[in-house]
């Protein structure tokens, strides 16, 4: 349920918009966050005056005082959406309205000002039509947006920022899998954890991302790509990837997917997959799901495939999964059929080559 935006967004043109021959050297290879578009939305908040100031312009660099709380105390949350081009040209959002809610939960637990999900989504339409020939169409590209929010007050006491500024910027990104859905390897973290129950772990917001960087560095050092964590009490319950959710195919065609218990972000991709999942046919558990479980099971062959999900890879393979002192393969290590089924599901509904049967998709340009 969205009202009317209550912003009303001035608009300031690029005068030096990136040449149409540069540009499209850019969409042929996009990458993933390197080239921003042309054009950005911004907003600020005062405890006095709330949202104002509110306006599209060039992108570009922000002035900022180096007392600004965000840079000291972290006060920051971000959104991580995409703009799908279709067949015909027109140009989609999938589910918006649902990382607009996520954004305002987000502020709530950051101390932030609400920024009303209208503003959130008119930020959008007006980026995505300014900016509407940086929208790629090659398979799988699509133009990801960033809506993020930070304390910008200078100001060194501890208490939630006075002034806060909303900013929404845009790149084109390629295909996460250039060259094929390839599996993902798995570090399982043991000496870190990502969110303890009371915390920030169902937020989205900066500083579980900078948490969640040394257990990265670990991975790495393991010849892992991805971090799997586990809860901060029993150090037992798998909880999520650092940026991506996770999903059980076992061999009595069930999923399991580890519930929400507050320490786990709640993704778009997840909720959607828990959907598409039960239309095609598979009974879907939100239940806790103990490390045993899963190295039994695959051991067993109860699970079969093992899959994470999120916006900027849609649905990817797990591979494999190692830790201090083993290792396993998923299955033959190689991508599941219903992993891939279920990721073919999705694409299409986002790329508009299946119906829409759930009102997800809203068109932007
Ligand atoms: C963003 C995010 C996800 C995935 O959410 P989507 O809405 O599917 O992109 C999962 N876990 C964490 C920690 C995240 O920040």
């Amino acid at each position: 349920m969205t009202g009317n935006p209550s912003l009303r967004f001035a608009e300031h043109r690029n005068p030096n918009p990136t040449p149409p021959e540069a540009r499209q050297a850019i969409l042929a290879d996009p990458g993933f966050g390197r080239y921003f578009t042309d054009h950005m939305v911004s907003a600020t908040w005062t405890r006095d005056e709330g949202w104002h100031d509110a306006k599209l312009e060039p992108y570009g660099p922000l002035t900022l005082d180096p007392a600004a709380a965000v840079l000291h105390y972290g006060q920051e949350i971000f959104e991580g959406l995409k703009a799908y081009r279709h067949a015909d040209g027109s140009v989609w959002g999938f589910r918006t309205e649902a990382n607009g809610e996520r954004f305002m939960h987000s502020a709530r637990r950051l101390a932030l000002p609400a920024f009303p999900v209208e503003d959130f989504l008119a930020s959008i339409d007006l980026l995505v039509r300014t900016d509407l020939a940086w929208v790629p169409s090659g398979e799988e590209t699509s133009l990801y947006l960033r809506p993020f929010m930070f304390a910008s007050e200078p100001f060194l006491g501890v208490r939630p920022a006075a002034e806060i500024r909303y900013l929404l910027i845009a790149c084109p990104v390629g295909s996460y899998f250039a060259g094929g859905v390839k599996p993902v390897s798995i570090w399982l973290s043991t000496a870190y954890t990502r969110a303890a129950r009371g915390g920030t772990g169902a937020a989205k917001c900066g500083g579980n991302y900078a948490a969640s960087l040394a257990a990265q560095l670990e991975a790495s050092a393991h010849g892992c790509q991805q971090v799997c964590f586990l809860d901060a009490v029993d150090r037992h319950w798998v909880e999520e990837l650092g940026g991506m959710n996770l999903y059980f195919v076992r061999r009595d065609g069930r999923l399991v997917t580890p519930e929400l218990t507050g320490t786990i972000l709640e993704g778009v991709t997840r909720s959607s997959v828990l959907e598409l999942a039960k239309e095609l046919g598979f009974d879907v558990e939100e239940r806790r799901v103990g490390i045993d479980e899963w190295r039994d099971g695959v051991g067993s062959g109860e699970i079969a495939e093992v899959f994470a999900c999120g916006t900027a890879a849609v649905i990817t393979p797990v591979g494999c999964l190692r830790w201090d002192g083993g290792e396993l393969a998923m299955g033959d290590g190689g991508a599941g059929e219903v992993t891939m089924r279920l990721r073919q599901a999705l694409v299409d509904i986002q790329y508009g080559r299946a119906a829409d049967a759930h009102g997800w998709m809203r068109r932007l340009a």
